[in-house]
């Protein structure tokens, strides 16, 4: 099996570059964060908040992704959640849940099964690092914390979701340090993965940039 791990900080365009990275190879594309959500979302909606009360929740929870047309959909205890997972409350929770041992040992086989019977193009925060330390090419994307806000900004509003630019910041640069002084699988380059920052790139150039790399890598 082929695999393709892409890391990166939040907003730093991971899910669209690898997305369409993962059509143009015929792979599937994995959106690791994508679980993270929808346990966040499972402990919203039951009200659940502390340590203790999360491993137990872990048991009732039945994460599933499936791929219909390649395109991947979350399903939880058997609801469709794929759109849900991407509300405002659900974004400022997860870094909290996915701080947990339990939570991301709990994530770690649904992601190993994956892996296992797919060529895949996975993103994530740990995928070079600690999920795929062999993946055949490793990517670090990354952008300034501005310029990635403002794609989300950009992002939320073109899906109808009523955001405001500076409580985005906020946000991305609260999850920069969450994500990265975290004490298990924190957000790092491996020390194999090429850094790749779009910054000062458009989609489809960033899209190009990864796709050059990826058949280099590939083909040497
Ligand atoms: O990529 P996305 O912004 O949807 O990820 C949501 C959150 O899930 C991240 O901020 C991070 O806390 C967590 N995450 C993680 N490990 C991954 C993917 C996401 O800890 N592989």
């Amino acid at each position: 099996m082929i695999s393709i791990a892409i890391d990166g900080p939040a907003g730093a365009g991971k899910s669209t570059i690898a997305k369409s990275v993962a059509e143009s190879l015929g792979f599937i594309h994995v959106d690791t964060g994508a679980l993270y959500r929808a346990i966040a979302f499972y402990l919203i909606k039951n009200n659940i908040k502390n340590a203790e009360d999360i491993n137990k929740a872990l048991k009732s929870i039945n994460i599933k992704i499936s791929f219909e047309d390649k395109c991947q959909a979350v399903i939880l205890n058997g609801d469709d959640i794929t759109d849900l997972i991407r509300i405002p409350d659900v974004t400022l929770l997860v870094s909290e849940v996915s701080k947990l041992k339990e939570v991301r040992k709990f994530l770690l086989s649904i992601q190993q099964n994956i892996i296992s019977e797919n060529n895949v193009v996975m993103d994530g925060r740990d995928i070079g690092t600690v999920i795929l330390p062999k993946a055949n090419v490793k990517i670090f994307l990354t952008a300034s914390p501005e310029c990635r806000a403002k794609r989300r900004y950009l992002q939320l509003q073109n899906s109808g979701i009523n955001c405001n630019y500076d409580e985005i910041l906020k946000d991305v640069n609260l999850r920069d340090i969450a994500d990265t002084t975290r004490e298990i699988a924190p957000l790092k380059k491996a020390p194999d993965a090429i850094l790749v920052d779009t910054s000062s790139l458009s989609l489809d150039e960033s899209i190009q940039k990864i796709i050059e790399i990826i058949s280099n890598k590939l083909h040497s």
